[in-house]
């Protein structure tokens, strides 16, 4: 029968995450999950969340969550924005401050997000070649805009720049609003937050899903001048007031004040990057310089779709992207030492 109503539904090519496979025994490194469970004092403060309570609606302003992470940022509660993940801010950051007819600029090679961000809420864009280095040039960013949004370090090429590269952006940038994605950068990137003081035209936002293990309770946050956090939230408090439920304000803020765990997770996720860097390049492979938790490889003798394919037989699955420039690359995500083990010798095999 003919579907009368089919033209008035919105049809649009969705984001596709890394896979989440039902199977037993994988070795999951293929979406940038901490290897790591979230701090014992996080999974303390879920274990005595009081259940009855969930029938309460949480507090719109997740307040006890914002004061942690004002207090950890050294920035003041109203410089902080929470949502639903990040993925959650930076879709209401691009309706609040994405709304000129100019195009937004940002990489040809980023988070995959973005398009379709940009297609969903109709704003135009325009993408910037990434050197052959795969460096963001920060020039490019000069030509007039509506926006500006990157992710320091770059996903997916793990490649991290500094404080003097954000200025030249922010520099540039005066009459736009310029968004650092900064999903990876407590494995050794350099946070631009304190920036926020300096520039009100800057907008940082962060994830508990990395360095935090916390991917499953959707936890984002942008810090910003107070006047664009206040823009941010109407827009929020005009879709859904609701973002952030109590059970992810408790255990977020544990998860905040256990800095001691929270810094020992990092350095054990570090010391194994520069060990699987260090055998991957004893086997030939080339590796970008890595400032996250995943790194992109290529082998100069080897196809990168084939060793993604063959990983996958053996339950080992990282990621390939079949894009142009990186479809010689695949990128792997930084498991534990054993989880590590397993997919050398399985590249091993591959090369044999
Ligand atoms: C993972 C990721 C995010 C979003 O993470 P959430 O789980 O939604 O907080 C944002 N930006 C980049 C570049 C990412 O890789």
């Amino acid at each position: 029968m003919e579907k009368l109503w089919e033209n008035k539904i919105r049809k649009i090519e969705p984001y596709v995450p890394g896979e989440q496979s039902k199977e037993k025994d994988i070795v999951k490194i293929n979406a940038n999950e901490n290897p790591y469970p979230p701090s014992p004092k996080a999974i303390e403060a879920i274990k005595n969340f009081s259940a009855e309570k969930l029938r309460f609606y949480p507090d719109a302003n997740a307040y006890p969550l914002k004061k942690a992470l004002a207090d950890y940022y050294n920035v003041e509660a109203e410089n902080i924005f929470l949502g639903n993940g990040s993925d959650d801010v930076i879709a209401l950051c691009f309706q609040t401050f994405f709304c000129s007819e100019k195009p937004i600029a940002f990489p040809d090679i980023t988070y995959s997000f973005y398009p379709v961000w940009c297609r969903l809420f109709n704003i135009p864009y325009k993408t910037y070649k990434l050197d052959e280095k795969f460096r963001i040039i920060p020039e490019d960013y000069r030509e007039e805009n509506g926006g500006v949004i990157l992710p320091n370090p770059n996903a997916p090429t793990s490649i991290g720049e500094g404080l003097d590269f954000v200025r030249k952006l922010l520099e540039y940038n005066q009459d736009s609003i310029v968004i650092i994605d900064e999903a990876y950068v407590d494995f050794g990137g350099t946070s631009c937050t304190e920036l926020t003081k300096e520039y009100k035209n800057l907008v940082v936002t962060g994830t508990f899903s990395k360095s935090r293990s916390l991917a499953s309770l959707r936890i984002g946050f942008a810090i910003a001048d107070k006047e664009l956090i206040s823009y941010l939230e109407a827009v929020k408090n005009s879709y859904n007031s609701y973002t952030v439920d109590s059970l992810s304000i408790a255990a977020g803020v544990a998860s905040i004040e256990d800095e001691k765990y929270f810094n020992e997770t990092i350095n054990k996720v570090l010391k194994t990057r520069k060990r699987v860097v260090d055998e991957l390049e004893a086997l030939g492979f080339e590796v970008l310089p890595s400032s996250s938790n995943f790194i992109m490889a290529t082998h100069k003798d080897y196809d990168m779709k084939e060793l993604f394919e063959y990983l996958k037989t053996k339950k080992v699955f990282i990621r390939y992207f079949s894009l142009p420039r990186i479809d010689k690359y695949v990128r792997v995500t930084i498991g534990t030492d054993e989880e590590m083990n397993t997919f050398l010798n399985e590249v091993k095999e591959f090369m044999k």
